[in-house]
């Protein structure tokens, strides 16, 4: 149950206005709200209690707010105090005391099931600490890290290695035509790992940022699981939408991360290129980097006897872009998981015969029969070898002459600029020891990763991972101690080990994703996960796994996708309102 804690003091906002302002000063008046200060904008979606309320009895129908301590028990982190808004009036029972963080909630008439609601994060006033950040790449985790570091008052340059924001949801037709595997370090590179015909594997009302909305826009690509250039052009929306643009220096790669310290003070030396003027190298010195490079674009390959000397094409999918290569061909697609399972039923719209060579399918598979709509789509367990006739046999007793083999079979994480002198390294595929995967011990919070977990809805763990590490950076979070971080670690690998799972899944988080985020949430006092994006993620793994072909246009859900759209609705008007309002207070 929700109840005001001591310190606590609530405040009344103009009605209509559902907004969430941080660290400014905010006054209602008859004439509507007014905003005096400088701050960036904060509303972050939740479900709150009934108890909110019934606490707010008499206030129903109008938005109000309440700012209550921090201190409460049960936190494993406390915060010191937030800046409150201007014009707070203390009503019976609380006192205001002027710390703490700021909760707000809109309650619609006597309706109280369908609130919503929202935290600002503590500002920057009081215990805090700006620190200057490199932060490395411009992709999904790059955008919201820099707008979390701005949140909390520190200097931010992000550099990015392309022309745009967005990774891998930016389109390159590109490929890595001198080397199709991706085996030479050496080879030209391309990053965005996306083919033409990509629609996304979640649906767009729990894939946005939880604060940012992923609606639907006019004249653009509408649908629930939409192409990949609407992903781009909703992450272009959101870094337009907080002047993010302005600190990303773009075409410039990182080549060098490197430590020094002084005198117990962790700092960092970047070093970047200007991309394609290979003269143009300038080195900075920082006081904390934050690695949001992504992990899709440094190819894995299937490992199996007679590899090298088979006669056929190989190839890696970071390389598939469009099925036409591939007409009347037959093509073992090694890999069975979201990537191998589209590109297969894609391709064999034009291919003789498709062969999908897994090593995760059930224990009933037929692989006898062809699967799906199209009739010449097979399964196979693993590779048993390839042969230099061009014959591929596999560990059930079937086999195939094939023309291609494509490697759908993931990616490596990937540091090449990165020297952290031996405290961080990638070790089968998993990067650490990381505290919580983002914060090597002996470096934190000076050094951390976003966006290293998969199997996981990405932008919401980006959001939060990124919070957390604005506020360790700003002192508003103490980190446990270098030694309680590596006993956690420690003890994450014993548990890994004792469920039989090998380490290069520790960074899968198919079964935990959500404890993970409520736990990141209860770090920085964020809005727990939302019910409706866990139901609403269950749905669609659920009929993906019944449906694979149709999932993305057919699904049984349709309530649960209609309420939560109404709810995003309200949250992006409620966003545009706030940062109008502070637009309007900066004039
Ligand atoms: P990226 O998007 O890869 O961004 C990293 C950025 O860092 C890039 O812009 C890159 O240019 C830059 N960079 C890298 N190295 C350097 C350097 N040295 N110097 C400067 N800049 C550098 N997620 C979903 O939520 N839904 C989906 O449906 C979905 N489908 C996917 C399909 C495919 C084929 C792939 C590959 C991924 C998919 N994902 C999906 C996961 C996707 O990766 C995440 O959604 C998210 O975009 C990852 O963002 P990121 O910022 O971590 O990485």
């Amino acid at each position: 149950m929700w109840k005001p804690s001591t310190g606590a003091a609530m405040l009344t906002l103009c009605p209509g206005i559902l907004c969430s302002l941080n660290g400014i000063h905010v006054t209602s008046s008859s004439s509507g709200l007014r905003v005096r200060g400088r701050a960036h904008c904060h509303v972050a979606s939740a479900s709150v209690s009934t108890e909110i309320a019934k606490n707010s009895a008499g206030l129903r129908g109008r938005t109000i707010g309440c700012v209550r301590g921090w201190s409460s028990a049960g936190r494993s982190q406390s915060f010191s105090s937030a800046t409150c808004f201007g014009a707070m009036k203390s009503r019976s029972g609380f006192t205001s005391s002027g710390n703490g963080d700021i909760r707000w909630i809109k309650t619609n008439g006597d309706d109280t099931s369908n609130q919503t609601a929202g935290v600002v994060y503590p500002s920057k006033s009081c215990k805090s600490k700006s620190c200057k950040v490199a932060v490395i790449g411009a992709g999904a985790a790059g955008l919201v890290t820099a707008r979390e570091l701005l949140r909390e008052g520190h200097d931010v340059i992000v550099f990015e290695q392309t022309k745009s924001v967005g990774g891998v949801w930016v389109y390159d037709p590109e490929i890595e035509g001198d080397d199709l595997l991706g085996l030479s370090q050496d080879r030209k590179r391309v990053h965005s790992s996306m083919y033409a015909s990509l629609r996304t594997n979640l649906p767009r009302e729990i894939m946005g940022y939880t604060d940012f909305p992923f609606l639907p826009r006019d004249g653009r690509d509408g649908r629930r699981f939409p192409g990949h250039a609407e992903v781009a052009a909703y992450l272009q929306d959101f870094a337009e939408f907080y002047h993010l643009l302005d600190c990303v220096q773009f075409s410039t790669s990182v080549d060098y991360v490197g430590s020094c310290k002084d005198q117990n003070k962790i700092s960092w030396k970047v070093r970047t290129r200007r991309r394609h003027q290979t003269d143009d190298v300038k080195e900075e010195q920082f006081d904390a980097v934050v690695v949001c490079n992504g992990h899709y674009s440094q190819p894995k390959l299937a490992e199996f006897p007679g590899s090298s000397s088979w006669p056929g094409v190989q190839m890696h999918s970071h390389n598939y872009r469009e099925p036409s290569s591939f007409t009347d061909q037959t093509v073992v697609v090694i890999g069975n998981a979201a990537s191998g399972e589209d590109i297969s039923r894609e391709i064999a719209d034009v291919a003789k015969e498709v062969h999908i060579s897994g090593r995760t399918w059930s224990a009933s598979v037929d692989f006898s029969e062809p699967i799906g709509q199209h009739g010449n789509i097979w399964r196979h367990s693993t590779i048993e070898c390839a042969c230099e006739d061009g014959t591929v046999l596999f560990a059930e007793g079937g086999c195939v002459s094939a023309d291609i083999i494509l490697h759908c079979t993931g990616y490596f994480y990937h540091y090449p600029f990165l020297d952290t002198k031996g405290e961080v390294a990638v070790d089968e595929n998993c990067v650490g020891p990381l505290y919580e995967h983002v914060f090597p011990p002996s470096l934190a919070p000076s050094l951390s990763f976003v966006g290293l977990p998969w199997k996981v809805v990405p932008f919401q763990l980006c959001e939060l991972q990124s919070r957390w590490i604005a506020m360790a950076l700003s002192r508003k979070i103490d980190l446990p101690s270098t030694q309680e971080m590596m006993d956690s670690v420690e003890s994450f690998y014993a548990e890994l080990e004792a469920s039989g799972k090998p380490k290069r899944l520790a960074h899968n988080m198919a079964t935990t994703q959500y404890d993970y985020d409520n736990w990141l949430a209860d770090q920085t006092g964020s809005a727990p996960v939302e019910t409706w994006r866990i139901q609403i993620f269950e749905a669609t793994s659920k009929n993906k796994r019944a449906n694979p072909e149709t999932y993305r246009d057919e699904w049984p859900d349709e309530e649960l996708h209609q309420e939560a759209f109404a709810r995003l609705e309200e949250l992006d008007l409620s966003c545009r309102l706030t940062v109008e309002c502070i637009q309007q207070a900066k004039l």
